[in-house]
C-alpha cells in the first residue's frame, strides 16, 4: 500500500463515519486526488479555479468537488461548472452572483457561509454576529441550497487554542440549524480531532493525507 492509501484508510478508520472527509488537494497533482480517490475520499476541496479546472479536466466527476478557497466574482460561473459545494461564501453579493449563475445554467449550488470566527482583519469570512442575517438572506436565493458553515480559525502555534474557536462556530451552527441546514466544516491536519469533538460535522484534511506540500516554485 503507497503511503497515500495508507493515510486514507487510517482516517477512514478513525474518522466517525456521520462525518464527511473532505481531501483539501491544493498543489496535488491530478495523480495523487486520483489515488486518494481510489482508497476512499469522497470529496476533495480545492482552493484555486485554475487548478481545480485542470483536476477537473483530466478527472471528471469522480468525487464531490468542493470549493474551500476564495472565490472572486468573476470566477463564479466556471467554478459552477465543476463544483458541487461552495463553502466560502462569505457576502450576499458573491452569493447572489452564484444564484445568477447557477438559473443560467439550470441547476443549483450547494452552499456553506465562511464564518471569520475570531473576528480577525484581512481575514476572509463573515463576522459571527452578522452570520445569522447573511444566512437569512442566502436561504431566500432559489438556487442556493444553502447547508451550514465552514471555518478556518485563527493561525495559531497549538491546535489546542483553536478549540474555544470551533466552539463558537458550533454555537453558531446549533442556534441556525434545522431544515437544510445540517453541516459544520472546520478541522485540518493537525484540528480535526478537536473540531469533531466540538461538532464539526465535516473535516478538509490536506498534509495528513498527501503529506507535507512542496514549497511553490
Ligand atoms: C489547505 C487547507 C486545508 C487543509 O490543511 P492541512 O493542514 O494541509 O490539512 C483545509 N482547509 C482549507 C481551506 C485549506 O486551504
Amino acid at each position: 500500500m503507497s503511503q497515500l492509501e495508507e493515510n486514507v484508510k487510517n482516517l477512514l478508520i478513525a474518522i466517525p463515519n456521520n462525518i464527511t472527509l473532505v481531501a483539501a488537494a491544493k498543489s496535488r497533482t491530478p495523480g495523487e486526488i486520483q489515488e486518494a480517490v481510489s482508497a476512499g475520499i469522497k470529496a476533495v476541496g480545492e482552493n484555486y479555479i485554475q487548478e481545480a479546472e485542470k483536476t477537473f479536466d483530466t478527472l471528471g466527476r469522480i468525487a464531490q468537488w468542493h470549493f474551500i478557497g476564495h472565490l472572486q466574482k468573476n470566477k463564479v460561473k466556471k467554478a459552477i461548472h465543476i463544483f458541487d459545494m461552495i463553502e466560502t461564501v462569505d457576502s450576499i453579493e458573491l452569493a447572489e452572483e452564484i444564484d445568477t449563475r447557477c438559473i443560467e445554467a439550470g441547476r443549483t449550488m450547494e452552499a456553506l457561509l465562511e464564518i471569520n470566527i475570531a473576528s480577525e482583519p484581512q481575514k476572509a469570512g463573515v463576522l459571527p454576529e452578522n452570520v445569522q442575517a447573511l444566512a437569512e438572506k442566502v436561504k431566500a436565493l432559489k438556487n442556493i441550497r444553502l447547508r451550514g458553515f465552514m471555518t478556518m480559525g485563527p493561525f495559531v502555534d497549538d491546535p489546542e487554542k483553536l478549540r474555544p474557536w470551533f466552539r463558537k462556530a458550533a454555537v453558531i451552527f446549533n442556534d441556525l440549524k434545522g431544515g437544510e441546514i445540517d453541516c459544520l466544516s472546520m478541522g485540518m491536519t493537525d484540528s480535526w480531532r478537536i473540531a469533531i469533538d466540538e461538532g464539526a460535522t465535516m473535516v478538509r484534511i490536506g498534509t495528513g493525507i498527501f503529506g507535507p506540500r512542496m514549497q511553490k516554485k
